[in-house]
């Protein structure tokens, strides 16, 4: 096998529930091949054909996923290191940390950082969050990328 021919196209489906434009059916009940059919369809590449023949397109449901993302309350997740807690801290997406994004492995390293660094008194600074959203000049990209 020669993977420097092999490519991996990873891609999701934010309305599995609703019928595809070519492929008449929802994304949940398609094979790989007729979700890779609907997606090409949608893409102006011309050897349509050839790249079917050549795929394989694996479907993975990951019902949980946006699990993450849901409404919070400021206490419903705990704090890494919690009030009090001398000798245990909790790590991951579940846990609260000021100002930062769920669903990224940032953020599980840093609630590891935090934890770590504190609990073991280690003299290291955790990195700071990155608040794109007070930088001018991303934050005009961002409305130039809404309006396109
Ligand atoms: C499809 C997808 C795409 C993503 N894309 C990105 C991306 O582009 N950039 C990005 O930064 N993040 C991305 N993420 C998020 C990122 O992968 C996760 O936030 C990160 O992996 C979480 O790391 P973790 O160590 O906290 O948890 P995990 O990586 O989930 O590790 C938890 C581990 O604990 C094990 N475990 C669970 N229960 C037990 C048990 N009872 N006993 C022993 N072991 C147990 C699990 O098997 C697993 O190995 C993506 C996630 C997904 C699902």
């Amino acid at each position: 096998m020669n993977v420097r021919n092999e490519y991996i196209f990873w891609g999701y489906g934010l309305f599995p529930d609703k019928d595809g434009d070519f492929i008449k059916k929802k994304m949940g009940e398609c094979t790989g091949e007729e979700i890779l059919k609907e997606v090409l369809y949608h893409l102006p590449v011309d050897n349509k054909e050839y790249i079917l023949g050549v795929s394989h397109c694996i479907p993975t449901e990951m019902p949980f996923i946006t699990s993450q993302f849901n409404i919070r309350e400021k206490y419903d997740r705990p704090k890494v290191i919690p009030d009090g807690a001398e000798n245990f801290g909790f790590l991951g997406q579940y846990v609260e940390i000021k100002d930062d994004v769920v669903f990224t492995v940032e953020y599980s390293v840093r609630s590891a950082m935090m934890a770590v660094y504190s609990l073991l008194g280690i003299n290291k600074k955790v990195p700071p969050v990155y608040r794109g959203y007070l930088n001018p000049i991303i934050v005009w990209r961002a409305i130039k990328a809404l309006l396109r």
